[in-house]
């Protein structure tokens, strides 16, 4: 028995190594028609990956298959302008990911798609675990990933206690996870292990009696499965009231602003705010210009539209939209102030909230909760 905390020792002599007993449960039980394995281009695989990065399997699967559809090239996304990727996007949220995929298809199509771990790093969007999947999956390298579900079963597996957040914890679980990283069948492996997490290491009621490395989990044989990973406790959610306006001409077009490129919803398409936008002069897209009439005087309650609430990552977003005074002039369209009409939004790079509450226009409104990562 291991002391609490410290990584059980493996049983090489009286059962298989952790890989293999992963890799026989894969071969009957693992996922293996996930439409980035067929075929499992590098180009598929990077799309797959960063579309992963925050976002479960499920969720993946219709947008890359939608995204694939629309950009089946490394070169027409490149091709493609930021406003139509973002487009296929949204909804995915953590929208910087798709901004980063758009920037790495450009440089790759420059320099071509990398075949090292390096060089992958080394592109927008791509951080250590991402490169060691894509190593693994696209080129069948022996490479090391721990993303959350990867983390949740080395942590139980091996018992390592301390926050999960923390530096030290996450130079463990990288140990650990290389330690038990095979040689060959990288990419079975690669799939092997986040399966396992997906599907049976899960969060909460872990399916332990199914597991192929129950032998020797130290939270399975401590009975800690409820305990690990461990977890700062975290504040409750703060609150963030957010006011929009809502302008809308007599042919029915209303008024869209682009988001900065950077901060909530960047580079998205979204109804003005009425207290204006943290404006980065030095960001690429063009941002949002003073709309003359944010000087116009406060809403008042009367102009009440409707309300929406939606989860992003670190606030409970509160959103109220007021209609703009019917004798407020017209703001004239720009590079980022559009007059869309509803046929044209379907096209648009809309955040998830704003495109629900667009088309609810016209219908009596609701209170909508919605969770989708906008932030960053
Ligand atoms: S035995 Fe249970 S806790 Fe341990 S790795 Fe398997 S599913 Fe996870």
């Amino acid at each position: 028995m291991s002391l609490a905390g410290d990584p059980i020792p493996r049983s090489e002599g009286e059962d298989p190594p952790f890989s293999a007993r992963l890799l026989d449960w894969f071969d009957t039980h693992g996922r293996h028609n996930l439409p980035w394995q067929h075929p499992r281009t590098p180009y598929r695989v990077w799309v797959s990956e960063i579309m992963l990065q925050q976002t479960q399997v499920s969720t993946v699967i219709g947008y890359f298959e939608r995204f694939m559809a629309r950009f089946p090239s490394l070169e027409e996304l490149a091709a493609a302008p930021l406003d139509a990727v973002l487009s296929a996007w949204a909804g995915l949220g953590y929208y910087a990911r798709a901004r980063h995929l758009h920037a790495a298809a450009k440089a790759m199509a420059a320099r071509g798609i990398p075949d090292t771990l390096a060089h992958w790093l080394a592109l927008p969007g791509v951080g250590a675990s991402t490169a060691a999947a894509i190593m693994a999956q696209a080129f069948d390298q022996p490479a090391t990933i721990l993303d959350g579900n990867v983390k949740r079963v080395v942590a139980r597996h091996a018992g390592i206690g301390s926050p999960i957040e923390q530096a030290a914890t996450i130079h463990r679980l990288y140990d650990c996870a290389r330690a038990y990283t095979p040689p060959n069948r990288s990419a079975d492996y690669t799939q092997a292990i986040m399966d396992l997490g997906a599907t049976v290491c899960l969060r909460s009621q872990p399916h332990c009696l199914r597991c192929p490395v129950a032998g020797d989990c130290v939270a399975f044989i401590e009975q800690r499965t409820a305990e690990l990973p461990a977890r700062r406790v975290r504040p409750p959610v703060p609150l963030r009231p957010v006011r929009f306006w809502w302008w809308q001409r007599a042919d029915g077009r209303v008024l869209l602003e682009r988001r900065p490129a950077s901060g909530i919803w960047g580079g998205l398409w979204c109804l003005p705010e009425i207290d204006g936008l943290r404006v980065n002069p030095q960001e690429a897209l063009p941002t949002a210009v003073p709309i003359p009439e944010r000087m116009l005087p406060p809403p008042r309650p009367s102009q009440s539209h409707g309300r929406f609430a939606h989860r992003l990552t670190h606030f409970l977003m509160q959103g109220e939209v007021f209609t703009a005074p019917a004798d407020a002039p017209l703001p004239v369209a720009t590079d980022a102030l559009r007059w869309l009409a509803p046929h044209e939004w379907a096209d648009t790079g809309l955040p998830k909230p704003i495109r629900h509450y667009l088309d609810a226009q016209g219908m009596p409104l609701r209170e909508t909760s919605m969770h989708d990562h906008g932030s960053l």
